[in-house]
């Protein structure tokens, strides 16, 4: 196999991977090089495309023409995986594998993490910036599959799309002094603080449901969901700790929030559905805050029913 770019690999520097906008950087600003965009954080790695684990998901890609199956529609890009390329002709030349930089991305999907998103200069895109690397803002991973690339091999896909509003320089949007104008990142510091509680408590379960036990298991490794007992956002504003924070399969998921069933004090579902039955698991040190299994007992139509 030819010498193989967008490895995926990211440095070995032992500071924290960070999801989201990097202080002090706008979106829209341009870098000379990729030196230069390592040294401001926006993507570590001097070579790779993908910054990322698997196990941690990615936190930022770069979108630099090298890959022939790259689609890029400015707020919607449909990217490709690494592996498998030949730098020299940008040809496919091998299948690419859910592995490393693959499997970091497809993480993003199922945690919802978001991914810093650098566009380099090439003539493939009327969104590439004319020289240089510009920091283009956050995306989402919105879905992952597998594809025949144009050459005939499998490849990665992801379908990224732009997490808030578009590109500032799209808009044209601009201070007076001519800069990009900076954008408040607040959703996503909201979706980073989630993930990070979600996380804590889907490491402790394995990812198996705390109602069923399943464990689901998806190319970028094991699934589920963290359930808040008592809903986050208006007009509930249930808080974000592990407290108040299930780890469920989907189904359960929607049940739960849906009022299919709530459950006691002591965890034993209660339900009008004959067919939901049990007791959630629970593992040490979690514990749950019984002013949130009130809360949600009370806005289901279970109230009264606490302690047996
Ligand atoms: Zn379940």
């Amino acid at each position: 196999l030819p010498c193989l770019s967008r490895t995926g690999q990211t440095q070995g520097d032992a500071m924290p991977r960070e999801f989201g906008d990097v202080d002090g950087v706008a979106v829209g600003t341009v870098f000379a090089s990729r030196a230069d965009l390592a040294a401001a954080g926006v993507h570590k790695p001097i070579q790779a495309g993908i910054s990322g684990a698997a196990s941690e998901g990615s936190d930022s890609i770069v979108v630099s023409g090298g890959y022939e199956d790259d689609e890029d529609y400015g707020d919607l890009i449909v990217y490709t995986g690494h592996g498998g390329n030949d730098p020299a002709t940008r040809r496919q030349v091998a299948d690419q594998e859910w592995v490393r930089g693959n499997r970091a991305l497809a993480r993003n999907c199922d945690e919802g993490l978001p991914v810093r998103v650098v566009r380099g200069a090439h003539g493939g895109s009327p969104y590439a910036p004319p020289s240089g690397y510009r920091y283009d803002g956050l995306y989402r991973v919105d879905s992952y599959w597998t594809a025949r690339g144009h050459s005939g091999f499998q490849i990665c896909r992801f379908r990224l799309v732009r997490d808030t509003d578009p590109v500032p320089e799209l808009l044209g949007a601009s201070d007076e002094a001519g800069q990009p104008v900076l954008r408040v990142p607040t959703t996503v510091q909201r979706i980073a603080r989630n993930s990070d509680v979600a996380q804590r408590v889907k490491d402790l379960y394995d990812h198996a449901c705390q109602a069923c036990g399943t464990q689901l298991r998806t190319p970028a490794g094991p699934y589920a969901e963290a359930a808040h007992i008592r809903p986050l956002g208006r007009p509930h504003d249930g808080p974000d700790e592990m407290q108040n924070v299930l780890c469920l399969c989907p189904n359960h998921h929607v049940l739960i929030d849906a009022g299919s069933f709530s459950l006691h004090d002591d965890l034993t579902i209660i339900s009008h559905d004959p067919n939901l039955t049990g007791r959630l698991r629970i593992t040490e040190p979690h514990r749950l805050g019984e002013q949130y299994l009130a809360y949600h007992r009370s806005i289901h139509g279970y109230e009264g029913a606490g302690s047996l």
